[in-house]
């Protein structure tokens, strides 16, 4: 089936859907010009690793407990890499589609774009790159950017050391993420999507599954085959939002 015939068919089960689910992950953000986890363009191919560690090791709890100057060095040029970046139309159709039904957002992502582009529903199963907490007070902040900041940063109500609320390698996924996660997959979906991520991770690849094998109705958007190719009932094999706009072209106003 061609784009437009699969996303007609999309469109039927959207207009008939009372809740949508739409897990998302770096693909769908890589319309905003931010470079993806892996393949091409990949983020941490292009960056020079000084210290001879891979990336996942830098990037990991254990790393940033024994030496957070090392883990925020990176941290660091990962947010500079996506310093100016904002929401593209990708998230702000799914954001307008709370118009027609109840829309969950559950993202790997930690750019924050869906809430930013309107979406209220979104579980950020990674956790967010521009929310900092102080791990000795606990004290919170926004960080809108880190251009200027002092590595590693220090808390400015008692000079605890501060990191970024993201789960780094090896770390636990945040519990009340999973936890509300949980709850709205039980109450269940009509539909539910997949868009631009490699469903590496099982609580990314097994909903879907479970879904399709539940008979519901399931999408995948991303212009490579995935472990979801073969498993879902309609596939895109475009980028998000061109993928996104022919679904809603189709659904009319
Ligand atoms: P990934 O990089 O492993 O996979 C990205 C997927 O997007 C690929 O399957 C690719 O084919 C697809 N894709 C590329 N361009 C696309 C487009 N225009 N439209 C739709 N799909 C497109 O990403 P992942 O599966 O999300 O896992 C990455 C991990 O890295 C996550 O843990 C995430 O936290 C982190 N990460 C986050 C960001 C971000 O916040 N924007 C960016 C990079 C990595
Ligand atoms: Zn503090």
């Amino acid at each position: 089936m061609d784009l437009q015939a699969t996303a007609r068919a999309v469109a039927a089960a959207l207009a008939a859907a009372r809740r949508v689910a739409f897990i998302t992950g770096a693909g769908i953000s890589a319309e905003s010009g931010l470079p993806t986890y892996r393949g091409v363009g990949g983020l941490y191919n292009e960056m020079t690793i000084d210290e001879g560690l891979p990336i996942e090791e830098i990037l990991s709890g254990g790393t940033f407990a024994r030496d957070p100057a090392l883990t925020w060095k990176y941290i660091f040029e990962i947010e500079r890499a996506c310093r100016g970046a904002a929401p593209n139309d990708a998230h702000r159709l799914i954001a307008a589609l709370e118009r027609r039904c109840e829309v969950w957002v559950v993202t790997q992502n930690v750019d924050g774009f869906h809430r930013e582009a309107g979406s209220t529903n979104v579980i950020e199963l990674h956790g967010n790159l521009s929310e900092l907490f102080c791990l000795v007070c606990g004290a919170r902040s926004q960080c809108r950017t880190f251009d200027g900041l002092a590595l590693p940063p220090r808390c400015a109500d008692c000079g605890g050391l501060l990191r970024p609320d993201v789960v780094l390698f090896g770390e636990m996924l945040p519990e009340r993420a999973v936890r509300r996660y949980e709850i709205e997959m039980t109450r269940g979906f009509d539909v539910v999507f997949s868009v631009g991520t490699t469903a590496a991770f099982p609580y990314v690849y097994g909903p879907v599954v479970e879904a399709s094998e539940a008979g519901l109705t399931t999408v995948e958007i991303n212009p490579d085959r995935t472990l979801l190719s073969d498993v879902v009932t309609h596939r895109l094999a475009a980028g998000a939002l061109v993928s996104l706009r022919a679904i809603v072209d189709a659904l009319g106003p």
